[in-house]
């Protein structure tokens, strides 16, 4: 049915950080822009161990009204058990703007038979992730691009530009419709090692003279009261934790922050020290060399990236004991009796789920963990309480040390005055209310409501 308007409707990413599902329609096009899963969905009804279940599809989900009964968007399987019967598709594409789990999450529920256009890199970590965990997406027909294509879909034309975030191939997206151009911001920082692939959307985004930003706010709030740094400050602070030691030196970072890889590899290469890496990551980067404009190392031609291998099955270390993915790095394995005898030479991936490592490593008083995520968002947080129990367990230094993925108030503030759209769209925000000092036209969006552009 072809439509007189064009229309923004918002099924995620409403008043929370994260769940964006923003649909767009403009005459007979209808476009998907991410497809996220939101990290608080059905906390009121699941936790813990008590998960909507797999076999019931989105039956789970539609009881408690998780996601919309929309037509001609679902895969047939997920559908069996509900009463909204299945439609052949009516949505043309699904465009993601990075790979994070609340843009790319709930793409598992889509009909297959809907093209996702995501940028190369993106495709990337979905198959990585695909093949070392029980996340699957499903077998979607991607279309990969990179910055400077134009995609039409009918009349519609898509324009990824590239972005800095926390994770690799981020874009936001300028999107020329029949009433004029609607930008999207996807998740975006200014701060971080390549700010200049922000600098050159938001030139685009100016350029295109838009009618309408969708813009993310993620750091929108009154007040920070979270510790924030860039990412050449977290290398300056770690290399000074390391060079000051003879302690094995712990992280954790979030697994896909390649950018956060590379400083603590680096790290690590200037105190002549290895990287100690899970089988995970190593399966990550040996994907992502693929890409050359990443510029990450090999892990198995690299000799500062060492492999950690932890006790499994026959606790022998026996190629057997592994998951076939896992056993290409063996080549480069070390296990806890090498970190134990070489701590003064290594520098640790350790995620807090693989604290019982610790156990075996026996790490030497006054070893160091960095702690390089963001911090609790409230101070009655459980695993923030275990994970400090651990390190004081193990007389281990704690020291925080993070560079956030998206832009401040101030910073977003002045995108969105440079970028002058005469219509602003909060999403991916808890305080959509903040845009207003920023810009006179802003749509405090309510969820699943349509809006006229
Ligand atoms: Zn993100």
């Amino acid at each position: 049915m072809e439509k007189q308007k064009t229309t923004l409707t918002f099924y995620g990413g409403v008043n929370e950080i994260g769940g964006n599902k923003i649909l767009l329609e403009d005459k007979k096009v209808r476009v998907f822009f991410d497809f996220g899963q939101s990290f608080n969905m059905g906390t009121d009804f699941f936790t813990g161990w008590l998960n909507p279940r797999q076999i019931n599809g989105l039956g789970d989900y539609f009881e408690f009204d998780l996601l919309p009964k929309i037509k001609g968007i679902y895969s047939e399987k997920q559908l069996t058990f509900t009463d909204l019967p299945y439609t052949k598709p009516e949505i043309d594409a699904v465009f993601l703007s990075h790979a994070h789990t609340d843009h790319i999450g709930h793409t598992k529920f889509l009909d297959e038979k809907i093209p996702i256009h995501c940028g190369y890199g993106t495709k990337i970590f979905i198959k990585s992730m695909e093949e070392t965990s029980s996340l699957k997406l499903g077998e979607h027909p991607y279309k990969t691009f990179r910055t400077g294509d134009k995609i039409e879909i009918g009349h519609l034309v898509v324009e990824p530009v590239h972005v800095d975030h926390s994770i690799p191939a981020a874009y936001g997206f300028i999107v020329h419709t029949s009433e004029g151009t609607i930008v999207y911001t996807g998740d975006l920082r200014a701060h971080g090692p390549r700010k200049e692939m922000t600098k050159e959307f938001a030139e685009k985004a100016y350029g295109s003279e838009p009618i309408a930003m969708i813009s993310e706010g993620t750091r929108m709030v009154e007040e920070e009261r979270r510790q924030n740094y860039s990412e050449l400050e977290v290398k300056k602070l770690s290399n000074e934790i390391v060079s000051a030691t003879k302690k094995i030196v712990f992280v954790t970072h979030y697994g896909r922050d390649t950018d956060r890889f590379r400083t603590f590899y680096n790290v690590a290469k200037n105190n002549d020290r290895k990287i100690v890496i899970s089988t995970k990551t190593a399966h990550l980067l040996s994907r992502l060399v693929q890409d050359k404009r990443l510029h990450l190392p090999d892990p198995l031609k690299d000799e500062n990236i060492l492999v950690y291998y932890k006790r499994k099955k026959t606790g022998s270390f026996l190629e057997t004991d592994y998951y076939v993915w896992e056993r290409r790095f063996m080549e480069k394995m070390v296990n806890h009796e090498f970190v134990r005898k070489h701590q003064s030479e290594i520098v640790m991936d350790l995620d807090f789920y693989q604290f019982t490592e610790l156990i075996d490593i026996k790490p030497a008083p006054d070893s160091h963990f960095i702690h390089s995520m963001s911090e609790p968002y409230s101070e009655e947080d459980i695993e923030d309480e275990v994970m400090h129990n651990w390190l004081d367990h193990f007389k281990i230094k704690f020291q925080q040390l993070h560079a956030s993925g998206h832009m401040s108030r101030q910073q977003l503030t002045d995108l969105i005055n440079y970028i002058k759209p005469k219509k602003i769209f909060p999403v991916h925000t808890e305080h959509p209310e903040l845009f207003r000092a920023v810009n006179k036209n802003v749509h405090l969006v309510k969820p699943r409501e349509e809006y006229t552009i």
